[in-house]
């Protein structure tokens, strides 16, 4: 049997492989390899039928240098700390590379949250703040939704803060429901983002976008927005997308000869990124494998719904066509076909610097929450846009400068703001 990849090792490598091209000193690499803080804990829960079921929680804060610990809280059944950790750090350079001054951590429950009620489901998040709650605040650690936790539970986590603390603290978390101090613009922010960013590497590569092709994988909240983002933003053509059918389970690349309509296909789609296959057809879509979106005739690639997709076996099928990767997903390219796509000269938008608007536009809701005052859509989206393209540039001209690829320079850009904040800081 393989033996599951290890995300905290993994995640410790590549931190040591960018701190040797950066010659780090290593003691300072040191500090940076393990997390600052770690929090096991049990929650006891009690369910609907009244019995008593214990459940743990972990939450992970790799580092608070550039500012509060930020990172998500996932429900998931194979969640463990080594997991938590490898997040955490992740985190920890995709707010440095966004330039937020913000830190990295991580939470998680092991649990799958579709076997527990709406009732069950608000107990384990009070339980989860009831333990934790010393460790978090807008000025330690603002926890935000991840797999399998939504707005509403962020809205039960900051309520149950609020009342420990024993005043009204929206910014102890982020991702909640507009209306219950959520900003505007937080749905569509991760995938405009990968959009602003596929933006910026166009008119770095001199391509024109209105004459450039799409192929996305997955419809869900990245996806939709890239695909919506990717026609209506730039004015190109998106040749397909593709999704997980739960009912057959099995995956589906949707496409259209004339370039699909995003908007349609949100209509048709539910809150899980399902489409509606067969009211597809009958606008005259093309149904086919759910393999098919990586071999399309295409400029682009988004790969926007799972880990480890374009791999050494499906690197094979990609056009010749393509110049631009734009990794939506978080981890969607395996270290072979990124080999692959070094030597064939295809630019690579490494995930997180590619989907780190979810991030920034949670920054912007806590800031938002501080100020105790609203920004409209367009000025949320505005102030991300800037964002990302100054990440987006800051990246390129360390590729440049340093003759290295756009993953290892977005690493070389994270790990020396964070750095110079630990040397500020005298820390060092
Ligand atoms: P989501 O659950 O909303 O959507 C996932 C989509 O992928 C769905 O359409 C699903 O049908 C599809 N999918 C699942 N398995 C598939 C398969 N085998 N083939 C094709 N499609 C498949 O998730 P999301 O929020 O859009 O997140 C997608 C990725 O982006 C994840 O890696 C996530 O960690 C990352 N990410 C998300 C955000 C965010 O703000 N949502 C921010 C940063 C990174």
């Amino acid at each position: 049997m393989v033996e599951p990849i290890n995300a905290f090792l993994m995640a410790q490598s590549q931190f040591d492989h960018v701190a040797g091209l950066l010659n780090l000193d290593p003691q300072v690499a040191e500090m940076l390899r393990w997390p600052n803080r770690e929090f096991k804990f049990m929650i006891p829960v009690r369910m609907d039928d009244g019995t008593q079921r214990v459940f743990f929680g972990y939450r992970v804060q790799h580092s608070d240098v550039r500012g509060p610990a930020k990172g998500g809280i996932r429900f998931h059944p194979a969640e463990t700390l080594d997991t938590v950790r490898a997040l955490a750090m992740w985190m920890t350079w995709k707010t440095a590379v966004a330039d937020i001054p913000l830190g990295g951590g991580k939470g998680g429950v092991p649990v799958d949250p579709a076997t527990l009620t709406l009732s069950e489901k608000e107990r384990l998040c009070r339980g989860w703040v009831d333990q934790m709650w010393r460790n978090i605040g807008p000025r330690q650690d603002v926890p935000a939704p991840d797999v399998g936790t939504t707005p509403q539970m962020m809205g039960w986590m900051m309520d149950e803060y609020s009342k420990l603390v024993g005043q009204y603290t929206p910014g102890v978390i982020t991702g909640k429901p507009v209306g219950g101090g959520g900003s505007l613009g937080r749905t569509e922010a991760t995938g405009y983002g990968v959009i602003y960013t596929v933006r910026e590497a166009m008119k770095h590569l001199k391509m024109d976008p209105t004459q450039s092709v799409a192929a996305i994988q997955g419809f869900g909240n990245v996806s939709q927005y890239a695909a919506i983002g990717f026609t209506q933003l730039l004015g190109g053509k998106v040749v397909c997308v593709s999704y997980w059918d739960r009912e057959d389970r099995a995956a589906y690349t949707i496409s259209h000869k004339d370039g699909v309509d995003p908007l349609f296909l949100q209509s048709i789609t539910d809150i899980y990124g399902t489409i509606d296959k067969d009211k597809a057809h009958e606008a005259g879509y093309s149904i086919e494998d759910g393999g098919e979106w990586i071999a399309k005739d295409a400029d682009v690639l988004i790969p926007g719904a799972l880990e480890g997709q374009v791999n050494a076996e499906t690197v094979k099928r990609v056009s010749e066509r393509v110049r631009l990767v734009a990794e939506g997903a978080n981890g969607p390219t395996t270290p072979e076909a990124d080999e692959a796509f070094k030597k064939n000269g295809v630019f690579v938008i490494p995930d997180f610097l590619c989907n780190a608007g979810g991030v920034t536009v949670s920054y912007f809701e806590s800031v938002q929450n501080d100020m105790n005052y609203y920004w409209t859509r367009e000025e949320v989206l505005e102030r991300l846009d800037t964002k990302i393209t100054q990440a987006f540039n800051s990246v390129v001209e360390m590729a440049e400068r340093e003759q290295v690829f756009m993953r290892d320079a977005a690493y070389m850009v994270a790990i020396d703001r964070v750095v110079k904040a630990m040397e500020l800081r005298g820390w060092l």
